[in-house]
């Protein structure tokens, strides 16, 4: 796996460079002190978010450049310039301190992918509030629990959610003093809400932007709560910095750019790029209103002239169990495509090179991080599996780990790795600017996430002899299997390279003898069938590859496996399986 190498040839004249052209020279150079000058700023080293985001291209020829281009059921498009956008979330800051709102309050957003959404949350940046965003799809308990964590004194939300989703909970939550409805534009709404719509129109569309602190909160996130209950994760202004520099480094933004991020709003994701770290750049950005569907994926990828896609392995995965999912597609546009949230199997890179007609990108981060860390850049060789390499200005390192996999720590400090390819925990040395400042209520859980000046990330990873990062598992799926550490994505990635399978999920089974054994779920492709015959030739096939030690001992079949709402595959699901 470790041995491929997609070499990129990197242009060496025409309009277009790659941002990161020379890897090692670009990370000596660089400074975060440095990067904030590419941002726009406020008067006494003041950010804000917004500014950066909407502002800054608002006014003046900038302006009518297309902002938001929101992609309708029928595949009709909307778009607002960002000078719209710029007014529409000044009136949504204006609203804010109409309605006195607290200067420092929780907004939460409960909205899915649609204009009001993104208005809400840039407008309450612009006002100097705390913006949450919430998974539209989540029901009433997980919305309650997460309103109740944030203290959110404002829901922006729709009619139906409202009716659904809170307005039986809502005597529990003294907290929130405002609903607003994006979808109900009578001026007296039943049942104690606002008209988000109503209260807008009457807004002026003048507002002078709150000048923040670089500390100063911002972003409330919860995690995706893979591993257990959710966590709050807080974040300042100048998180922006990050955006910007991730946006140009990891994803390859240039002026001109039309960007599709296909995370959903109410993720980290698709918040600090799907909205914040691209319109820092000045790009379009393609909004499409509806859910995953692989024939319109493929049309909004061609119509739209997506230049650069970012996406997520699941998706992926299904585009490539679809129809004619090997036939290459005509993507002219399409200069850039890149992936997160999971591991990545080398066969979706190298199924990328083929279709797409590039690889996909790897990149890590988590809600933690608040940007990306780790990542395969535009004018470097790819190496199909790894994560890639840190960003200029993110120092990575690998820590030992004890037998039960917990980080050694001796003298105040994690004991590193520095021999390549031993295994240990992701520890990413502490001050970049979007490095989360708090769990929400937990500040013992945050505090033991440091050893040190080190961040402690739970994941397993091992480092190459070059600097090339690998994924090896979450800290809690690593398989103990007769002495030895296994990582579930290497198995699955090796099952992902049979032509049956389309999806594989690997954990560990308790065992008497071995400790664990490895256990395999796994979906097939169209047409493949679940014989007796196709499970023997798989464990076979994983043998070759792995070897008997790492090889599942055992195989299942399964028509689907257990995704969280965000799309990753749970482990701990499967490993609670008799
Ligand atoms: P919780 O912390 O609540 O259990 P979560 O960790 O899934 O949920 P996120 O912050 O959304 O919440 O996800 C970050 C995690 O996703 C990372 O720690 C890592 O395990 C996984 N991840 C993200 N990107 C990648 C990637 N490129 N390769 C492998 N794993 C990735
Ligand atoms: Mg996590």
């Amino acid at each position: 796996m470790s041995g491929d190498v997609i070499h990129k040839a990197v242009p060496t004249a025409g309009l277009l460079l790659p941002n990161l052209t020379d890897y090692d020279a670009e990370c000596a150079g660089f400074s975060w002190e440095h990067a904030r000058s590419w941002l726009d700023g406020l008067p006494n080293g003041r950010l804000n978010i917004a500014h950066e985001a909407v502002d800054r291209w608002g006014h003046g020829v900038s302006g009518h450049i297309e902002a938001l281009r929101l992609v309708h059921a029928d595949e009709t498009t909307t778009s607002y310039s960002y000078h719209q956008l710029s007014e529409l979330t000044s009136r949504f800051a204006n609203v804010l301190d109409s309605l006195g709102v607290g200067k420092d309050a929780v907004v939460a957003g409960l909205l899915g992918r649609r204009l009001e959404g993104y208005v809400s949350l840039l407008g309450t940046l612009k006002s100097g509030r705390v913006f949450t965003p919430l998974f539209a799809a989540y029901g009433p308990e997980p919305v309650r629990q997460r309103l109740e964590i944030a203290g959110a004194e404002v829901l922006v939300t729709t009619r139906a959610a409202y009716d659904r989703k809170v307005a039986d909970l809502r005597h529990e939550m003294p907290h929130l003093r405002h609903v607003l409805l994006v979808d109900d534009d009578s001026s007296q709404p039943a049942g104690n809400v606002l008209s988000w719509h109503v209260l807008l129109d009457a807004a002026s569309p003048a507002y002078i932007t709150r000048a923040t602190a670089r500390d100063d909160p911002a972003l409330l996130h919860f995690t995706s709560g893979t591993t257990g209950t959710p966590k709050g994760a807080l974040h300042v202004h100048e998180a922006v910095v990050a955006h910007y520099a991730t946006g140009r480094f990891a994803l390859d933004l240039h002026p001109g750019d039309i960007y599709w991020c296909t995370a959903d709003p109410g993720w980290v994701t698709g918040t600090s790029y799907g909205a914040i770290a691209p319109l820092s750049h000045g790009v379009t950005v393609i909004v499409d209103e509806e859910e995953f569907d692989p024939q319109r994926w493929w049309r909004i990828l061609e119509r739209q002239h997506v230049n650069v896609w970012y996406t997520a392995p699941t998706a992926l995965r299904m585009l490539m169990r679809g129809a004619d999912a090997e036939t290459p597609r005509h993507l002219p546009n399409l200069r850039f495509a890149a992936s997160v949230g999971e591991p990545l199997n080398p066969e979706i890179v190298t199924w990328g090179q083929r279709v797409l007609g590039q690889p996909v990108h790897d990149n890590w981060w988590q809600t933690e991080t608040g940007g990306i860390m780790i990542a395969n850049y535009a004018a470097c060789d790819v190496r199909p599996g790894s994560m890639g390499r840190p960003l200029p200005g993110i120092d990575a390192a690998v820590v030992a780990q004890d037998p039960d996999g917990a980080p050694i720590i001796a003298d105040g400090g994690p004991v590193l790795v520095f021999e390549p390819d031993r295994s240990g925990v992701l520890a990413l040395r502490r001050g970049w600017p979007s490095m989360f400042r708090g769990y929400l209520h937990e500040e013992e859980r945050y505090r033991a996430c440091f050893s040190g000046n080190w961040y402690l990330t739970g994941d397993i990873v091992r480092r190459d002899a070059d600097g090339w990062y690998w994924f090896v598992g979450r800290g809690d799926d690593v398989i103990k299997t007769a002495g030895h550490l296994v990582g579930p994505f290497e198995v699955e990635s090796a099952l992902m390279e049979h032509p049956a399978v389309g999806e594989a999920g690997v954990v560990g089974r308790p065992d008497a003898m071995a400790g664990e054994i490895v256990r395999a779920f796994v979906v097939l492709k169209p047409p493949y069938e679940p014989t007796a015959e196709l499970q023997r030739e798989l464990i076979g096939f994983a043998r070759k590859r792995l070897g008997a030690a790492v090889a599942p001992r055992e195989l299942e079949f399964a028509d689907a496996l257990p995704h969280t709402e965000s799309g990753k595959i749970v482990r701990r699901a499967l490993k609670d399986l008799p």
